[in-house]
């Protein structure tokens, strides 16, 4: 693809766009005087599509003129509105529908997973998780390696070389064939949340499975950006958000994904709850826990409506557009924001992220030398709206919902004009 720095190719590219519609169904924040701002921050909160409103609208009005039997009566039954969102959820994640649930929040999943995942010995115990691994799922093995009586220096970190951002994944073949024998699970995420570093999964499977280590998958920053095939991969479990790429409102709830190859263990150890006790039976109570088969089998509680309510608008949306088509423009919109930032020519900036385009989602993680927050205040200054990371990044993600090639352009002019 040739690109070109200016804002008449730009506009050329919008409207050659076969996606370009789809902004317009998404709500754009605007500042007092009515005007859009850029967004960048689809990896941290997406926007609100508009249909949004009108699948929560459905269900108060359901709740309020049926009140409990909303549970049958409603237009769509509550008893079963987690499994409006399966199908879509696992095309999206490429998982098979029994593969998949969407329930509570992230990082209660990663801890209900490794309840059943992190299984350690005496002997096997440690965690592996990337050196810059997002603070919760730090924190989460952390807590697990002390909740079995181990110690939070047990978590062994992969790590960039010496002067490097990336990881490279025959640093991990080299922790996991030489300490394998130790590592009880290996959580990675599955697109670095500081690079934007999108990793093989299927090679962390082989390379966890080959020393008989279980092989966990946080998606936070994967899920909607990235097709990361799940199944397939061959990891054992997954664990995601859906307010992020998913577009879901802020704090929504997570999917996880537990292969099919455990899908049918009985056996797990796992916590209950009513809702992974069969479902023939589970309103006739008293009897004993029978838990379900897939991934609903790690559900525990009836799931709230209103927020499943915004999800599944999210995912009708991307049952009408499909991951592929996403992906194509993502790819490309991603190409021509590195292609741009490139141009600016400046010493002082450098992107982290993956040049292969397989190897990223849409976001660009730009680094700034000798910056601090004020470059960020500064961008707010002019409407763009991008995420600050300590030490010295600029996160920025131009999703293909709704971002433009325009406005990959605008904003490179006024990054250009601020440096
Ligand atoms: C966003 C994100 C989280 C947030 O966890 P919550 O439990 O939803 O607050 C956790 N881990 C990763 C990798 C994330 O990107």
């Amino acid at each position: 693809m040739k690109y070109q720095n200016n804002l008449t190719f730009a506009k050329q590219q919008d409207s050659e766009d076969s996606l370009s519609y789809l902004r317009n169904r998404f709500h754009i924040p605007r500042d007092k005087n009515g005007e859009e701002w850029l967004y960048f921050t689809g990896n941290s909160l997406g926007l609100q599509p508009k249909a949004t409103k009108n699948y929560i609208n459905q269900e108060l009005e359901d709740w309020a003129n049926l009140g409990v039997e909303g549970h049958f009566e409603a237009k769509n039954p509550w008893l079963h509105y987690h499994e409006y969102l399966t199908d879509k959820m696992a095309k999206i994640v490429g998982a098979k529908p029994q593969e998949v649930v969407m329930m509570n929040s992230l990082t209660v999943n990663l801890h209900l997973l490794m309840v059943s995942f992190y299984r350690p010995t005496t002997s096997k115990y440690k965690i592996v998780i990337e050196s810059d691994a997002f603070p919760s799922d730090r924190y989460a093995v952390q807590s697990q390696l002390e909740f079995h009586g181990f110690s939070k220096e047990d978590v062994i970190e992969w790590k960039p070389r010496k002067g490097e951002e990336l990881l490279q994944i025959e640093d991990l073949e080299e922790i996991v064939s030489k300490q394998g024998d130790e590592i009880a699970l290996l959580l990675i995420g599955g697109v670095n949340y500081y690079t934007g570093q999108f990793l093989d999964l299927k090679r962390i499977a082989e390379i966890g499975h080959s020393k008989n280590c279980v092989v966990g998958i946080d998606l936070a920053h994967g899920a909607g950006n990235i097709q990361p095939n799940l199944h397939e991969s061959g990891v054992d479990f997954a664990a995601w958000c859906s307010y992020k790429y998913l577009n879901a409102g802020p704090g929504s709830l997570s999917g996880i994904f537990v292969h099919e190859k455990h899908a049918r263990n009985k056996d797990l150890p796992r916590f209950a709850g009513w809702w992974n006790h069969n479902k023939e039976t589970r309103f006739n109570m008293r009897q004993p826990f029978d838990v379900m088969e897939g991934a609903e089998g790690w559900q525990l509680s009836n799931p709230p409506i209103l927020s499943m309510a915004a999800i599944l608008a999210s995912l009708d949306l991307f049952e009408e557009v499909g991951m592929e088509k996403l992906r194509q423009k993502s790819e490309k919109l991603t190409g021509y924001f590195e292609f741009l930032v490139k141009e600016i020519d400046s010493e002082d900036i450098k992107i982290i992220t993956p040049k292969n385009p397989k190897e990223r989602g849409c976001q660009l993680s730009i680094q700034v030398k000798n910056a601090d927050k004020s470059l960020h205040q500064k961008l707010m200054e002019q409407h763009v709206i991008t995420d600050w990371r300590e030490p010295d990044v600029i996160r920025c993600a131009p999703v293909p919902f709704y971002n433009s090639f325009e406005d990959v352009f605008i904003f490179t002019e006024i990054l250009k004009e601020i440096l």
